[in-house]
Parts: C-alpha cells; sequence; structure tokens
C-alpha cells in the first residue's frame, strides 16, 4: 500500500509515496490518515499530512518512480476525519489547492514538524530542599523559587509558571543545583464550568432567542440564527445564557470576535459570568502560544475560546455551539492565500457537527438577509435596550446652508474647522451637562492631501494610485513628513511647489490629527475658553505603544466631561458609558462611492457609530454632518434605522442581479505593466468554455490598479447559481493559473469577495 500526501505546494494534486517497513509507526502498517510525514520532494524535504492509502495499482506514479517517505511524524493523526472533511470542502469551495488549506489550518509549529506531545513538562521543589539552601547574596533565585513554592508539593507546569513570570534560565539553575525536579504529566482536565455571576432575567425577545438555541443544542441539531439586535439590546447575554446551557452539558464554545474587537474588556465579560477554562486566540500570539491554544483546542482542555477570524479552523474535542459577534465585520474575511469569510465556515462546521451557530449583529450583512428570506437562518430581533436607555436619535446637518465655522487665530488670520455651528453648539451643550462627545472621522494624520494653490499640483505616491496623507503637528513641526498610507511611502513636506515653486501649499480636508487641534482651538484653548475640556485622539497613530489603548481607555472611563475624535477603531465593541453624543462630520462620503457595496459598508459602520451614544442609562444623540442631505439612501438610514435601508438596497441587488442575487468570483491579476495583467485576464476569458452562461466583467483596471509598484488588473465572473460557477471555475482556474501569459504575473481567485 502507498500513502497519498497533501504537501504545501500550490499544485492541485496529492502525492503518492511509499512506505518502508521499518518507516512504519510502531502499532499500524501505514502512518494513519490524517497524521504528518516527512517526504522527498524534488531536492526539498517537506512535510505533509497523510489524505489515504490506496494500493500501487490505483496509482498514476510507476512503481520505479514511487520515492518512499523519510519519516512518520505522528503515531496518531493529529486531524481526525470531520477535520479532513472541513480541508477537503474548503479546498472545493474556495478553489485552492488541498496541501496549501492544511498549511493555512495548521499551527506554524505543526508545520514544522514540532512533536505533538500531549504530555507537558512540570516543575516541582525537591522534599528536602529548605529556604537554608539558598546563600544570602542569591536573592534573584530566592525570589523566582518562592514563586515555584506558591504552588506546594504538586508544582505547577512550565506555561502557568511563564505566565506568573519565572524565567526559563531560572528553572534551568535551580534544577542543576539540585533544588528542583522537572516532571511529564498530562494536562490537568479542566474542572467541571460553574456559574461565577448569575445570569440576568431576560426581557422577552432575549427569551425567545435563548430557547430556541437551547433546544437546537439539546437536540443536537444544527441551525444558523440571525442575532439581529440594534447596540447595546443585550446581544451578549443571549450569548452567555446559550453558552451556559453548551458548557453544563461538558461541551466547547468557540466565539468569534473581529479583529480589532479582541480586547483585555471582552474576556473579562465571559470571564466573570463562568469559572472555566478561557483561551484566547489572535493573530498578535507567539507560536508557542498559539501551538498551546491549538492543542488545548483539540483535547478538550479549553472550554471556552475567543479568538478572531482564524480561530474557526481549529480542531475541537466537542464543540457544542458557535458565536460570531458582529458578524458583518470585514475583517471576517481573509483577503490572502486561503480567501476563506469565517462566519460562513462557521456554518458550515456548524453543519458538519450537529451544533448551533449565532451571527450575532446590529447590523446583518445583505447576504445574511438574504440567507434569513431563504430559510437557511433563523432570524431573531431584539428591538429594545435593556434598563433605561433608548436608542440614540439621529439627525442630518445641512453643512451646505450652515458653512463650517471659521476660527481666528492668535495672529487674527482665521481657519475653517470643519464643524458647523450646529454641530459645535451641540458639543458645548454636551460638555456642560457634563457628558462626552465622541466625534468620528475614518481618516488617520492631519490631511488627506497637500494641494498648490497656484497651480494646482497634489502631493502624489510614486508608487501608488494615491495621495499622500500630511502628517504634522502644530505642537512639534519637527516631526511632521508626508505618507502613504497603502505602501509607507515617505517624504519631506516641500517648502515650495515641485512644479512651479509657488509657497501657495495647502493642506486640504481633515484628519484626525487636525480635526483634533481644531477641536483644541475651540474647547481646550486658554485663551479664549473658560473651562478646558480634553480631546483625546484615538487612532492607529496615537495607540501604536502597547499600553496606550488601554491608557486612553481608562482615562475615558474616568468619566470627565472630555471630546474624543476616533476612527473605526472606536466603533467596535467598546463601551464608553457617558458618551451621550456622537458627531459624524462626513461619514457619509462612502454613500457617493463608484462601489456598489460601499453605501451598505458606511451605512453599517455609522450605525456601529452611532452604537457607542448612550449605553449606560443616558439617551445619545448622532449628528451627521453631510454635503448631500437629500440622498435618498441616507435620508432612509437616518428615518427608517438600518433595517429598512438594507431591506431596499437588497431590493436594488435583485433588480440588477447583483450579489446576493448572484454569487460571484473575483479574479485579480498582479504585475509589473497593466498591459500584461489586462492581456492575461482577456486570455482567461478566451479560455472559458463555450456557452459558459457567466456575466463576464472586465478585465478593467483594479481600484488602485498601481500600488507599491505595481499594477492591478481584475475581473468578475457572476452566476446565477452556485454550482454554474463552481463547476465552470474547477476546470478553468486550475488552467488559467498555467496559462503562458500569467507566468510572471500573480492570479489570484477570490469566491464572494466582499468588495471590488
Ligand atoms: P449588545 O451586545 O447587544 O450591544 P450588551 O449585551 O452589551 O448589548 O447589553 C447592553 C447592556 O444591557 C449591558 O450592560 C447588559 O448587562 C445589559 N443587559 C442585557 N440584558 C439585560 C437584561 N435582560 N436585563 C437587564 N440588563 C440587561
Ligand atoms: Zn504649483
Ligand atoms: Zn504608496
Amino acid at each position: 500500500m502507498l500513502v497519498q500526501v497533501a504537501l504545501p505546494v500550490p499544485l492541485y494534486r496529492v502525492f503518492d509515496y511509499s512506505v518502508p517497513a521499518e518507516k512504519a509507526s510502531s502499532n499500524a502498517a501505514l502512518p494513519k490518515i490524517g497524521s504528518r510525514v516527512e517526504v522527498p520532494f524534488g531536492r526539498q524535504t517537506l512535510i505533509g499530512i497523510v489524505v489515504a492509502h490506496i494500493s500501487p495499482a490505483d496509482s498514476n506514479v510507476p512503481a520505479s518512480k514511487l520515492k518512499p517517505i523519510y519519516k512518520c511524524l505522528d503515531s496518531e493523526p493529529i486531524l481526525d476525519a470531520s477535520m479532513l472533511k472541513l480541508a477537503y470542502w474548503l479546498a472545493r469551495y474556495y478553489h485552492y489547492p488541498l496541501g496549501d488549506v492544511l498549511a493555512v489550518m495548521l499551527p506554524s509549529l505543526v508545520r514544522q514538524g514540532k512533536p505533538l506531545d500531549l504530555l507537558i513538562t512540570h516543575w516541582r521543589i525537591l522534599p528536602h530542599v529548605t529556604d537554608d539552601d539558598f546563600r544570602a547574596n542569591a536573592k534573584k533565585q530566592k525570589q523566582q523559587f518562592d514563586m515555584l513554592k506558591l504552588h506546594g508539593k504538586r508544582g505547577a507546569s512550565e506555561d502557568v509558571l511563564l505566565l506568573e513570570g519565572m524565567q526559563r534560565s531560572f528553572l534551568k539553575t535551580l534544577e542543576d543545583k539540585g533544588l528542583i525536579e522537572r516532571f511529564i504529566e498530562p494536562k490537568i482536565a479542566p474542572l467541571t464550568v460553574k456559574l461565577a455571576k448569575m445570569p440576568l432575567d431576560l426581557n422577552e425577545e432575549q427569551k425567545l432567542a435563548v430557547d430556541a438555541i437551547v433546544s437546537a443544542q439539546q437536540a443536537e441539531e444544527y441551525t444558523g440564527f440571525l442575532l439581529n439586535g440594534i447596540t447595546g439590546s443585550g446581544k451578549t447575554e443571549v450569548y452567555l445564557q446559550a453558552m451556559q446551557a453548551v458548557l453544563e452539558a461538558g461541551k466547547q464554545v468557540l466565539i468569534l470576535v473581529p479583529e480589532i474587537g479582541l480586547t483585555p474588556q471582552t474576556r473579562a465579560r465571559f470571564a466573570s459570568r463562568f469559572a472555566a477554562q478561557i483561551v484566547l486566540l489572535h493573530s498578535g500570539m507567539t507560536n508557542t502560544y498559539r501551538l498551546q491554544g491549538w492543542q488545548d483546542c483539540r483535547t478538550g482542555h479549553a472550554q471556552i475560546i475567543i479568538g478572531t477570524r482564524s480561530a474557526v479552523l481549529y480542531p475541537f474535542a466537542n464543540l457544542g455551539l458557535i458565536v460570531v459577534d458582529e458578524a458583518h465585520d470585514a475583517s471576517y474575511k481573509q483577503q490572502d492565500t486561503l480567501r476563506y469569510h469565517a462566519s460562513d465556515v462557521a456554518l458550515y462546521r456548524g453543519l458538519q457537527q450537529k451544533i448551533p451557530v449565532i451571527l450575532g449583529t446590529a447590523t446583518p450583512t445583505l447576504e445574511h438577509l438574504k440567507l434569513v428570506d431563504d430559510a437557511k437562518l433563523v432570524e431573531y430581533q431584539l428591538r429594545t435596550r435593556p434598563g433605561l436607555a433608548n436608542p440614540a436619535t439621529m439627525q442630518l446637518i445641512d453643512a451646505r446652508l450652515q458653512s463650517t465655522h471659521q476660527q481666528s487665530q492668535d495672529d487674527g488670520a482665521s481657519f475653517d474647522t470643519g464643524l458647523t455651528d450646529a454641530l459645535i453648539t451641540a458639543i458645548r451643550q454636551t460638555l456642560e451637562a457634563g457628558d462626552q462627545v465622541l466625534v468620528f472621522l475614518n481618516r488617520r494624520g492631519y490631511a488627506p492631501v497637500l494641494l498648490c494653490e497656484s497651480c494646482g499640483w497634489q502631493a502624489d505616491c510614486p508608487r501608488c494610485d494615491a495621495h499622500l496623507t500630511v502628517h504634522y503637528s502644530s505642537q512639534n513641526q519637527q516631526n511632521s513628513y508626508l505618507k502613504c498610507h497603502h505602501c509607507d511611502w515617505q517624504a519631506y513636506i516641500p517648502a515650495v511647489c515641485p512644479d512651479c515653486a509657488s509657497q501657495n501649499l495647502d493642506a486640504r480636508g481633515l484628519g484626525t490629527t487636525r480635526l483634533s487641534e481644531n477641536l483644541h482651538a475651540l474647547f481646550a484653548n486658554p485663551q479664549t475658553s473658560k473651562t478646558l475640556y480634553p480631546i483625546i485622539q484615538i487612532d492607529r497613530d496615537t495607540t501604536r505603544r502597547k499600553d496606550s489603548w488601554e491608557n486612553i481607555y481608562q482615562r475615558i472611563n474616568q468619566g470627565k466631561p472630555a471630546i474624543l475624535v476616533g476612527t473605526q477603531m472606536v466603533a467596535k465593541g467598546h463601551h464608553f458609558p457617558n458618551v451621550t453624543l456622537v458627531c459624524l462630520p462626513n461619514a457619509d462620503r462612502g454613500f457617493l462611492s463608484a462601489d456598489f457595496r460601499s453605501p451598505e459598508h458606511t451605512a453599517q459602520l455609522m450605525i456601529q457609530v452611532a452604537g457607542r451614544a448612550g449605553r449606560g442609562d443616558k439617551a445619545g444623540r448622532v449628528l451627521i454632518q453631510t454635503l448631500q442631505p437629500d440622498n435618498e439612501l441616507l435620508l432612509k438610514l437616518v428615518k427608517d434605522g438600518y433595517l429598512s435601508f438594507a431591506r431596499q438596497l437588497l431590493q436594488e441587488r435583485k433588480m440588477l442581479g447583483l450579489p446576493p442575487y448572484s454569487y460571484a468570483a473575483l479574479i485579480r491579476c498582479e504585475g509589473k505593466t497593466l498591459a500584461a495583467t489586462t492581456q492575461a485576464l482577456t486570455d482567461a476569458i478566451a479560455g472559458l468554455p463555450d456557452a459558459h452562461n457567466l456575466a463576464v466583467l472586465g478585465p478593467i483596471d483594479a481600484p488602485m490598479s498601481k500600488k507599491n509598484s505595481r499594477y492591478h488588473s481584475q475581473l468578475l465572473l457572476l452566476a446565477k447559481e452556485r454550482p454554474q460557477l463552481h463547476h465552470i471555475l474547477e476546470h478553468w482556474w486550475p488552467s488559467v493559473l498555467t496559462m503562458s501569459s500569467a507566468k510572471y504575473l500573480k492570479l489570484t481567485l477570490d469566491i464572494d469577495p466582499i468588495g471590488w
């Protein structure tokens, strides 16, 4: 018999190897399906996963060409049948090579062949050792010894000790001195989950949802739930009470959160309710920690798993429920290699494991609403906020009628603050009432463009189709520069226009830094204001350092009147109980964009930001300053709310035959010239089967066709039915990758793209 191995190479096939008798694992004739083997591949040595056993007669490789495996790395499978099935499904659905799919699914240390020992190192103090065994000057050693001593005779596992601050080098030193010893033991099984705090009394809407989820779980049935609840309506309480039933049944719960929604507060909310083993999985983990987390999920040691996108690809011993929080969030879509969508994968896994999946959001995507219409998701709505707080009211401010406010500078000149008087008055009233204000602007830096007023020159990135952002600070003018937010190119701010030598260079538009300075002049200027209000800027520039976000958070949570200026970082999951006014000086721009998905995404962001207002017991107000107060979609959103707005968009999509009423595949092509990328896509179209019955849009230049000195074209395929699209892609896509005109280009396929 031979083994068929999936290898991490970009080829749409698996590879056959023979197994010399002495290389077979001890208790089986062949390495087991789902285990790792080390094999020769050309001149390389690779590690792959055994996916099948086949007889030599079924192999396409002649016996003389067959190579033997080098090594079998696992005596037991590291991926069970359901994980392999998931891998096959991902490979088929996203048209991605199986070996590469497995490479995405496995932590890097597993891919590198690290032994997956389920036993772990513990340390304990040797029985005869006392404090007297330390010389007076061995203070540091004694201090480390005392940490271990706290764990008594049983000792503790090495990772617990390291987490507590012990250093590996000291463990070694103490061992060498004969003071402590290591021993190997299986990880202690987790205790049964206990409630750490009593659940709240549910309101009617919450109760309906929890009952439905719990009965699906008890019947061991798959059901996809759309928990469609306005911000602050108590979705988390629904998760918690559904989780309780699952945890009490001895099963695991996976909670997915958006990339930047994973804060220490997230963990605290679950930890304060349940005494359970909670594991966090996110992109910032070290490889060792990631491997540990992977093992804890696989063995059942982890009971509550809170993770970002990739956690949906982890193996679980006995998963009982998946929650996708803020299910509309774009960070659930992986944007390179295997371009999966975590909420779609979550639904697939729910179906596979026969467990409920909850998609929770205040702003469901059009795709999810369509699934509700098609009876593939069951919707539960939460329309009220428990407690006193009413949902925030939204209001438009016409920025055309009210010219934006001019503020005088010390030198008598005036400048445009970018804020209307109505907005400024509302901010002042809110601060004077002792509350906080959030001003949302999704653009960091000082200004989005530097312009020559004499000749119209603009500072552009030499490597991208984009303006350079002006970074400037009037407090620290040394620290001023131009920067491309797409490729990080930097340049000095020129003193005169490079084209006409004019000195009339003007930074146009608002970024968060400039907006903060303008607000400073209005509300924190000792020359003109009686009370000085703190202006707190929250964006990637001000939260770069490790603790800065925590510090900012604490400042805000003191609750004193203040103005927060933030990018979309503030839109997700954070609680600011004292914010009662949210201002959006120009968040409505997205309604004008050429991308047909832009209004949906803009509205979701606006509603998320608006949801920050009035989360305590105070009612909130949202003011949207706009230059297009007659925009129908914007009016719909403000007057009738997100759901009516989304329903209207859905109608439009239906009429135009756009997703979710058709199924999309986006092909992107990247290369040194636009001509080459366009040509390759033209050739690709020519290779489509006759009578394919797909709508073919393109090739066209990608939205930012030049990026980092590389050019991008794209092609969109739309099909009426999903199987039709996948049927064509199955043969056509691998052939596109091997076209001669594609040789020096990078071609990628994106199934269910979320933007183009
Ligand atoms: P969401 O996740 O939908 O934005 P949260 O779960 O954060 O909303 O709930 C908002 C607030 O309402 C929280 O402070 C929560 O403790 C409270 N809450 C939720 N459900 C109830 C309930 N049934 N009774 C009282 N308070 C509740
Ligand atoms: Zn000029
Ligand atoms: Zn650039």
